[in-house]
């Protein structure tokens, strides 16, 4: 081979790796056409589009192609296997809660980075981000309005904050949604999508296992109900307390709902897990949940729990 096609096919290997696309010498020629003006996204929050309605999306678990609106329409449910997407707090918050009016509780209460904590990136650049990225406060949001006709709190997560890790935040904001179905004699829902702790908040995370469960004993002691909705997933610091507690605990369909994941119950245990493991059809089955209720029957079905409550 001669030096200049040996040159040239170490150049073209160069180039299809992407190692190194630029050797000195003709780096500012060969640059100028990728070159970058402005740094960053430019487009401002407030500029940017909403998805377009028109946008095809396909269902994980069937593979049927619909738009977005289509979905939307159907509450996020695939109308052909009833898959239920995982859905947050606004969307949750808006079918449920009449002619969609409700006001918001709490939202004032922002975490913070008290132990310095470091893992990928600093925790603090990471509240940072998820908040401007989600436009959300926090994992949990608590909002009371009529679901219908009758009151009632619900304090919902949001999986795409940090996974709806359970911190301190989370912990207040349950408290205060407890004092406040205290005060007015309002029953009080939870729904939950976790992953389970903050692991960020260590200690701090573990604490508010007990701290949720006393204020929401002294719901049970002024004979308040407390409903838990375990929504797809239910992990962790969740199901290790308030999740589990309701005076009725539903679920959706085909929710995972466990404590640790099946990897490391796999690997602790030696032994393959049965078909359906953690799913709410098999939680169920074990007596866990007093019933599984569809995404388009939920409004329905809390109306009937409320009514049968409050006579
Ligand atoms: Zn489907």
């Amino acid at each position: 081979m001669s030096n200049r096609e040996e040159k040239h096919l170490e150049e073209f290997e160069r180039r299809l790796s992407g190692d190194d696309l630029a050797p000195a010498a003709d780096e500012a020629q060969r640059v100028s056409w990728f070159k970058r003006k402005n740094k960053g996204i430019t487009t401002s929050t407030s500029e940017k589009k909403e998805t377009p309605d028109g946008l095809w999306v396909m269902c994980p678990s069937c593979k049927h192609t619909g738009t977005v609106q289509e979905l939307k329409d159907n509450l996020f449910v695939c109308p052909s296997c009833n898959y239920h997407h995982r859905i947050g707090s606004e969307e949750y918050f808006n079918f449920l809660y009449d002619d969609q009016q409700y006001t918001r509780l709490f939202d004032n209460i922002l975490s913070k980075d008290f132990l310095g904590f470091t893992d990928l990136k600093p925790y603090g650049k990471r509240l940072e981000e998820t908040i401007s990225k989600t436009g959300l406060k926090d994992s949990m949001s608590v909002a009371v309005g009529k679901v219908g006709g009758f009151d009632l709190v619900i304090a919902c997560m949001d999986f795409e904050f940090i996974g709806g890790s359970l911190g301190s935040v989370m912990g207040e904001k349950i408290c205060r949604a407890a004092d406040y179905s205290l005060e007015h004699r309002i029953p009080l829902m939870i729904v939950s999508k976790s992953g389970g702790a903050r692991m960020m908040e260590s200690a701090f995370s573990l604490m508010q296992l007990p701290k949720t469960l006393g204020r929401l004993a002294l719901l049970a002691d002024a004979k308040i109900p407390y409903i838990s909705l375990c929504t797809d997933p239910t992990f962790g610091g969740t199901t290790a307390s308030f999740s589990m507690v309701g005076d009725v605990i539903i679920a959706e369909p085909k929710a995972l709902i466990g404590f640790a994941g099946p990897r490391v119950i796999k690997e602790t245990i030696k032994k393959d897990l049965p078909k359906g493991f953690q799913t709410s059809e098999f939680v169920m089955d074990k007596g866990f949940l007093d019933f599984i209720v569809d995404r388009k029957d939920l409004k329905a079905k809390l109306t009937q729990l409320l009514d049968l409550f409050q006579h």
